[in-house]
């Protein structure tokens, strides 16, 4: 089996690691990630700008792109053959929620989803873990992440019909969202996304030339209390696992959207 695996902490971070140790037990490992940091990219591919592709071991590259970029490059070039199954993670901090709107890691498996590859994300929770000089001063043990991640993927790529044989575990266009919760899990539990209520946060400072400028982004968040969600069967100690659409279109919004625009269509006359 080939496994493709891609992250957006980076191809130098310890997800990788993890992943590529556990994964080489099952299959052939083949690692394209950014070559530095990338998280909350979200899906954003560089249409603007060239891509420079670096060597970094037998079957790795590191790219200086966009996880999607990644997964992108190496399907249509740098892999000789389709991978059965792509990994992105273990990302250093949980997905829950809205979080799968932004996140890289998560991006880099709909990227592979887009094309019909089995694929997750699975994300550690770093909860309580120091963080100094922009990283994590103490890596959390990512080995429970990383078994799952090896069982996982064994049973997302076996489940792959080659030959017409077998059905697929997966249909189109769907892909998992794994978070690992930062205490022994009490077990897995499908979940779907709750809600984060990241706080709309900005701090803006004034640069040597006296004008403004801002960060964004701020972590804090107030999860919505709601059973059987992501957020909060995580914070319960679970392992929780979410079936993601490609498809985001609200079905049962098509009568009511079109009702809206036909409503506000302003008649042209010839
Ligand atoms: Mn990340």
């Amino acid at each position: 089996m080939r496994i493709l695996v891609s992250n957006d902490d980076g191809i130098h971070a310890p997800g990788i690691e993890a992943l590529e140790a556990a994964l080489a037990r099952v299959g052939e490992v083949w690692v394209v990630a950014p070559d530095r940091e990338r998280s909350a990219v979200g899906q954003s591919i560089s249409i603007h700008q060239p891509l420079r592709v670096r060597a970094a071991g037998a079957r790795r590259w590191a790219v200086d792109g966009t996880p999607a970029d990644c997964i992108y490059l190496a399907l249509a070039e740098l892999m000789p053959e389709r991978p059965d199954v792509v990994v992105s993670g273990i990302n250093l901090g949980v997905n829950l929620g809205e979080d799968v709107f932004y996140s890289g890691t998560v991006a880099a498996a709909k990227e592979a989803a887009f094309r019909n590859i089995p694929a997750f994300a699975i994300s550690q929770d770093v909860h309580g873990f120091a963080r100094g000089h922009g990283t994590l001063e103490e890596v959390p043990d990512l080995g429970a992440a990383a078994e799952l991640a090896a069982g996982l993927a064994q049973a997302l790529g076996a489940a792959r019909p080659s030959g017409g044989a077998g059905a697929p575990a997966l249909p189109p266009r769907t892909l998992l969202n794994v978070n690992v919760p930062n205490t022994p899990p009490l077990g897995v539990r499908a979940a779907p996304l709750g809600v984060r209520n990241y706080v709309l946060e900005v701090e803006r400072r004034v640069d040597p030339r006296g004008r403004s400028y801002y960060w964004v982004g701020g972590s804090a968040s107030r999860p919505a209390d709601i059973p059987g969600s992501d957020c909060n069967l995580l914070a319960e100690g679970y392992v929780t696992v979410t079936p993601l659409r490609l498809d985001l279109t609200a079905r049962d919004l098509l009568d009511t959207a079109g009702a809206l625009a036909a409503a506000a269509l302003v008649p042209r006359r010839a």
